[in-house]
């Protein structure tokens, strides 16, 4: 299979989109590293993808913790002897009207999705750099190309990780390493189970194909990205949200 021998680490990779880019990436052969907050719950997926025979082990870090980010990094180099694929997809929101918005909110938010992304970047290029390979894939947003009320950090985070898909893929091309970022538009997860009715509503009226999207949707994507059909790609965003922006 295409992603025979490469190993994958997927942030977030215990639940919601990030378990689904987990099953589709071992699908198509990858070993996965399965990151979350707490050991015992990227345990708990990791051990649920062994039982259907993937090679899957959990690694524990807070993405928003650079020293903690280069230990897991470290961890797997030493356990999986390789990392190919990076998929930076935790994320949170601490959504609320700019006008009150809290300033921890505001640093919560920025702190794992645009800072961890970049913690993780920044981890996993010195070795993919010495292996001439690497597919990092970010997790961005529609709202970060749209704006969305109710959402300034959420929002700001994401347009700050297209950016800064933008910049590592120019600066890391040399060396055979493709960056490159999907954005969801309104996915069902446990993220999307918090919103109001009427948010829910508003949201499914802008999409041209009139439903929600679903993780394996996402994952779909984050498997072109990485696989040997995109090698030529570098540096794209690609919008998965049904027509939502176009
Ligand atoms: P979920 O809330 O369902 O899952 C998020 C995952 O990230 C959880 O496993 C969570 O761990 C983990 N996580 C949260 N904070 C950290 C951290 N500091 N360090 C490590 N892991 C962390 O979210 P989704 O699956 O819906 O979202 C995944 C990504 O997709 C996010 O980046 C999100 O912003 C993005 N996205 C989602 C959309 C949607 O409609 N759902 C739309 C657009 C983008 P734990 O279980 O321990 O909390």
């Amino acid at each position: 299979m295409e992603l025979d021998g490469r190993v994958a680490v997927v942030t977030g990779g215990a639940r919601g989109i990030g378990k689904a880019i987990c099953a589709r990436l071992a699908a198509r052969g990858a070993t996965l590293a399965v990151v979350d907050v707490l050991k015992d719950t990227a345990e708990a997926t990791a051990a649920e993808f062994r039982a259907q025979g993937i090679a899957a082990t959990a690694f524990a870090a807070n993405v928003a913790v650079p020293a903690e980010v280069e230990r897991m990094v470290e961890e797997v180099m030493t356990a999986c002897g390789r990392l190919d694929i990076l998929v930076n997809n935790a994320g949170i929101t601490r959504d609320g009207l700019l006008i009150r918005m809290q300033e921890a909110d505001w640093d919560a938010v920025i702190a794992v999705n645009l800072k961890g992304t970049f913690n993780g970047i920044k981890a996993v290029v010195r070795p993919m750099m010495k292996a001439r390979y690497g597919r990092i894939v970010n997790i961005a947003s529609v709202v970060g190309v749209m704006g969305n009320a109710g959402q300034a950090n959420y929002s700001a985070s994401k347009a700050g990780v297209i950016g800064l898909t933008k910049t590592a893929a120019k600066e890391f091309a040399s060396r055979n390493i493709t960056v490159n970022a999907v954005a969801p538009g309104y996915i069902q997860t446990e993220m999307t189970d918090r919103l109001s009715p009427e948010a829910r509503q508003a949201f499914l009226s802008l999409i041209p194909l009139a439903r929600a999207g679903t993780p394996e949707d996402v994952a779909g994507a984050v498997a072109f990205f990485v696989s040997p059909a995109a090698d030529y790609i570098t540096g794209q965003v690609l919008h998965i949200d049904g027509g939502m922006v176009m």
